[in-house]
C-alpha cells in the first residue's frame, strides 16, 4: 500500500539527515495519497529508514499498515491534511530554524525566498511536543503559510507536490541560516513584501525594487 508515497518519504529523510536538517531521531516526515498517509514511525533514525518501515494511516489516524506507532507527532500531520489540503508535510529540528524559534516571536520576510513561503514566518508558541495543543497552536500559526517555526522547537513546512515540497524546503533552509547571522551583525534585517514575489508581481511601480 502506498508503495511510491513510501520510497519518496524515505527518501526524503535520509535526504534531510545528510542535510544535517533532521538529527537522530528528531523529525518526521508524511506524504498523503488521497485519505491515506505514509509517514515515519515514532522513534526511528531518519538516517536509517527504509520504505518498509512507513506507517500508513487514514486521516482519522487509524493505522492500516506497519510494524510500529506512527510520529508522536501525528495529530499535528492529519491536521495540516485535513485544514490545508497538503500533499506532504516536513517536521523538523533543523539547526538554524530551530535557534531561531528560541529567540523570536515572528521571521520577518528578510529574504526574497520567504515570501515563496506566504511571507513573515509565525513562531507558534510553545507547547510539549506530540500534545494536541502544539498541533492546534502550529495549525493556527501556519495560516497563510506554507511554513511555521515551533518555539523552542523545530520548524514545519507542507506543500502540495513532492516537488513543491523540496523546493519550500530549500526556500526555508537558506533564509535561516542567513537570518541566523543577524544577530551577530547587530544590525536589523530589512523586510520585503510579498510584492516582489514573481508569482505576486503585478506591473505597477511599487513592484520595483528602488
Ligand atoms: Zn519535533
Amino acid at each position: 500500500m502506498l508503495e511510491a508515497e513510501r520510497e519518496r518519504v524515505a527518501a526524503a529523510a535520509r535526504r534531510l539527515a545528510e542535510e544535517g536538517l533532521v538529527l537522530g531521531t528528531a523529525g518526521n516526515i508524511s506524504q498523503r495519497a488521497g485519505d491515506r498517509i505514509a509517514v515515519t514511525p515514532s522513534g526511528a533514525a531518519l538516517a536509517n529508514l527504509d520504505p518498509g518501515d512507513m506507517v500508513i494511516v487514514d486521516l482519522d489516524g487509524n493505522r492500516l499498515e506497519g510494524h510500529g506507532a506512527p510520529t508522536s507527532e501525528l495529530d499535528l500531520h492529519l491536521g495540516v491534511y485535513r485544514r490545508y489540503g497538503a500533499g506532504a508535510v516536513v517536521h523538523m529540528h533543523a539547526p538554524f530554524a530551530t535557534a531561531l524559534a528560541c529567540v523570536i516571536d515572528e521571521l520577518p520576510a528578510v529574504h526574497y525566498q520567504l515570501l515563496a513561503l506566504g511571507g513573515p514566518i509565525r513562531v507558534a508558541p510553545y507547547a510539549t511536543f506530540g500534545s494536541p495543543e502544539l498541533a492546534q497552536l502550529t495549525l493556527d500559526a501556519l495560516q497563510g503559510r506554507s511554513a511555521a517555526l515551533m518555539a523552542n522547537h523545530g520548524a514545519i513546512v507542507h506543500g502540495q507536490t513532492s516537488t513543491r515540497r523540496w523546493s519550500t524546503r530549500a526556500c526555508w533552509s537558506g533564509p535561516a541560516r542567513c537570518t541566523g547571522a543577524r544577530p551577530r551583525s547587530g544590525r536589523r534585517g530589512r523586510s520585503i513584501t510579498t510584492s516582489w514575489w514573481p508569482w505576486h508581481r503585478r506591473p505597477t511601480a511599487a513592484t520595483t525594487p528602488a
